[in-house]
């Protein structure tokens, strides 16, 4: 009887492998097989865009400049200067009822070419870099790093740029201090340990062979490089190059539980979400799918999410639709409910005194919602309203997705945001919801199967609403 009473009344938190079947664990597992097949491909947000794009198209989606009229069940999508991209179906309701969106970002954090990056110093060959998001420094020195990006010529030519990952490539990295010489650093606190200004990539080491001139392993570099791209010094300053760490994504652990891979925070819910609506077709409510990017530098410019650019995709539904009229652009959005789709910090046991048990997110426990992120007292906070947390825990309970909600950590440790606040800002309801990951922004980033595969089923719900 007790225990019947306490099955009733708890929350009961389960381990999600043993609440499936053999069949659905073996969906799982092949659904993170195809995330990670594209994961391998799309290190980037340029790379991610351009994919995503392909099978959009394979899927029946058009270019939202190609319709002149749009109509219930069109698949339609904008891609906004090659890093971004919001894909929709026309939902069979009046679009002033609003939108479903699932919003994720595609950048991750890297280490980015300085726009005059290559010297010598003592005879080899360096690029200089500026890290792009939150590291820690010292992740990113002594592991194989691979090249990707483009450099884009003043007449227009743009040379797209992908060395490291074919097993022929040559693959680049970035030294660090043998320990016997490391006294010194070693006493240095953790965060000073590698300077930013240290992080400079070791790219060769063979010299020109021309006499009397100075600098010929550079000029060797740039020899090389002219015969391979046609460029010249100058043209890195109108280049975009990223490095990435080479490793491929890998299932981890005997029983293949678990994905290792670079760039899940936030690959991971981007490609969840977007092969959700790829499988979608006929819709109630308008499904909107957003993968945006720089969210990890704060979401500014003209690809970040706040930018005007998702409006402007929006209005031009309303004007092909023929409905639009002054403000309903601002009443659709009103009316919107979101997911803010980003990975959330898993529980790791090693470091078990930053998280408050109770309230954090548990690899393999399912999907996890964050009412609220932002720091200290909830300071930048997009808090998800009660009756909002009702009604997505509603759909899931209905659906039987095991799901947990979580703080990013213990109060006063630290905080974090992600896009939530930009749509909850134009008045939609937004609630953070996403895969909690381990090692979250490192090089090498872990997740459960069970978990993405609980993305998956949450997603679907959602815009199947
Ligand atoms: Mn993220
Ligand atoms: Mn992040």
């Amino acid at each position: 009887m007790e225990e019947n009473l306490k099955d009733k009344l708890f929350d009961k938190k389960e381990n999600g492998w043993k609440t499936i079947s053999e069949e659905e664990k073996k969906k799982a597992f092949d659904l993170s097989k195809k995330y990670m097949d594209f994961l391998n491909i799309s290190k980037t947000e340029r790379e991610f865009i351009k994919n995503a794009r392909k099978l959009a198209d394979a899927n029946g989606y058009k270019d939202i400049i190609e319709y002149e009229t749009l109509k219930p069940g069109d698949k339609v999508y904008f891609i906004n200067r090659d890093k971004s991209m919001y894909l929709g179906i026309i939902g069979e309701e009046p679009i002033e009822n609003g939108l479903h969106i699932i919003g994720s970002h595609v950048d991750s954090p890297r280490l980015d070419l300085k726009p005059n990056p290559l010297y010598e110093d003592t005879g080899l060959a360096y690029f200089k870099t500026h890290y792009y998001g939150g590291i820690k420094k010292y992740q990113w020195t002594t592991i194989p790093l691979s090249m990707h990006g483009v450099i884009v010529k003043t007449n227009g030519e743009k040379i797209e740029i992908n060395i490291g990952e074919d097993e022929n490539d040559p693959i680049f990295t970035i030294t660090d201090l043998l320990p016997h010489l490391a006294q010194e650093q070693m006493e240095k606190k953790l965060k000073n340990g590698i300077d930013g200004e240290d992080l400079n990539l070791l790219i060769g080491s063979i010299p020109y062979d021309e006499k009397d001139c100075s600098e010929q392993v550079k000029l060797n570099i740039l020899n090389i490089l002219n015969q391979k791209y046609g460029i010249t010094e100058v043209d890195f300053t109108s280049s975009e190059i990223e490095l990435v760490p080479q490793f491929k994504a890998r299932s981890l652990g005997f029983d293949e539980s678990m994905v290792a891979a670079y760039g899940q925070d936030d690959k991971v819910c981007a490609y969840i979400s977007f092969n959700a609506m790829m499988e979608l077709n006929n819709v109630k409510n308008t499904a909107i799918c957003i993968l945006s990017d720089k969210e990890e530098i704060g979401s500014m410019g003209n690809t970040g999410m706040e930018s005007h650019m998702f409006d402007f995709f929006i209005s031009e539904i309303l004007n092909k639709l023929g409905v639009n009229r002054p403000n309903l652009l601002d009443r659709v959005f009103c009316f919107s409910k979101m997911l803010s789709s980003d990975v959330d910090a898993g529980f790791d046991p090693i470091y078990a005194a930053v998280s408050d048990k109770n309230n954090a997110g548990f690899i393999g426990k399912g999907i996890s919602l964050n009412k609220y992120t932002g720091a200290k007292g909830k300071s930048g906070a997009s808090d998800a309203n009660a009756e909002y947390v009702a009604w997505v825990r509603n759909i899931l309970e209905k659906n039987n997705i095991l799901y947990q909600i979580a703080e990013l950590g213990k109060v006063d440790i630290g905080g974090g945001g992600t896009i939530a606040y930009i749509l909850a800002n134009k008045g939609a309801d937004v609630i953070d919801c996403g895969v909690p990951v381990l090692s979250m922004h490192a090089p090498y980033e872990v997740t459960s199967k069970f978990d993405i595969y609980s993305a998956y089923k949450t997603y679907k719900a959602f815009w199947s609403e």
